[in-house]
């Protein structure tokens, strides 16, 4: 049930028209965008041609799908992979507004809520350690902003922590908080704190758009008859927005917050593109051009299972984005 069939595998979510978009007719991206609910492939319109080009992924999700339904299709799987003590890993790809925070995390704060799946996985990692008293579940959370790590469980403000390479525990952080998790209450109070502290920005493109990689990584760890302790990563990252940042509406911070963003997310599509490819012995994985592959490198290739989701809108201001998403999730498939 719900077996991964490669270590790779790229979805696209499509989210739905906001109410405010949906005012706002001229804004719907139908006419360019065609998706069958029941495949894998989106038709999308070239620009300044009337041809379609067909992009081919694991899965579409379409717009009225819940993010439950996101979670049994996607990360269900890596917690399965878990329990079985390899790492994996489960990103959201897409520009600011696509709906990468709603997948991973959902409405945290609000009535009305949709947990994400950062919550689902947090309750079936409970449920696997509650059916194991040899067992342990911790978890951390950082961010990487301008190329710098910071610890979002921090009590104090500890930025620019060091990515190594224990020959072996695997990639670590020195002096990054870690907490061990009971019960999903406390789990989900340690999310929130983090969240808030996630560096945010003003930017032309959303009020408060996020300008960091969120990654939360929850390590379990199992005691095996032998008395061996298998330890084992979950990281379940909200990327940077992927837009390009302007110069005429952007200050230079945020320009070279735009230029560090694209430097990960490019050396992230790299990494990718070489270890689902078919040459991936022979290529060198550049794992070092940026600190998110560079803590990556155990969670990405080899034993590890990886899960990329990416997210478009129905609106058609975002047009160009969604193109550029598409293209980056094709090339990151090789499908
Ligand atoms: P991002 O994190 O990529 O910037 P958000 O997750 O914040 O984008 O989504 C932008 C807006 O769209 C939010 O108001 C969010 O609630 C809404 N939204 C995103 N995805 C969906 C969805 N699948 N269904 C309903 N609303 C969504
Ligand atoms: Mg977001």
């Amino acid at each position: 049930m719900n077996q991964l069939v490669s270590p790779f595998e790229v979805y696209v979510r499509i989210r739905p028209l906001t109410e405010k978009e949906i005012n706002n007719s001229s804004n719907d991206l139908s006419h360019y965008l065609k998706q069958d609910p029941s495949s894998s492939e989106i038709l999308f319109k070239e620009p300044g041609t009337s041809q379609f080009k067909k992009y081919t992924f694991n899965g579409v999700f379409p717009e009225n799908i819940t993010n439950l339904q996101v979670y049994t299709l996607t990360v269900k799987k890596l917690v399965q992979f878990i329990k079985e003590g390899y790492n994996s890993t489960c990103f959201a790809y897409g520009c600011t507004g696509s709906g990468k925070t709603h997948t991973m995390f959902g409405h945290m704060n609000s009535k009305d809520n949709e947990p994400g799946n950062v919550i689902h996985a947090l309750q079936e990692c409970l449920e696997l350690i509650q059916n194991n008293e040899n067992s342990k579940l911790k978890l951390s959370y950082l961010e990487i902003y301008n190329e710098k790590v910071a610890d979002l469980l921090s009590a104090g403000d500890p930025r620019n922590l060091m990515i190594i390479e224990d020959f072996q525990k695997g990639i670590q952080v020195p002096g990054l908080s870690e907490f061990e998790i009971v019960n999903l209450k406390d789990a989900y109070n340690l999310v929130i704190e983090g969240n808030q502290k996630r560096v945010k920005a003003p930017t032309s493109a959303n009020e408060l758009s996020t300008r960091s990689h969120a990654i939360l990584q929850f390590t379990l760890e199992q005691k095996i008859s032998s008395g061996e302790v298998l330890s084992s990563k979950l990281s379940l990252i909200d990327l940077a927005g992927s837009e390009r940042g302007s110069a005429s509406e952007n200050n230079s911070q945020r320009m070279v917050e735009g230029a560090n963003i694209n430097r990960s997310l490019l050396a992230l599509g790299n990494c990718i593109n070489i270890l689902s490819g078919e040459k991936k012995r022979a290529c060198h994985v550049p794992y070092r051009d940026s600190k998110l592959t560079r803590l990556l490198k155990d969670s990405l290739g080899g034993n590890t299972r990886t899960i990329m989701i990416a997210c478009i809108s129905k609106s058609f201001t975002a047009y160009e984005e969604t193109l550029n998403t598409l293209r980056y999730a094709q090339r990151a498939s090789m499908i």
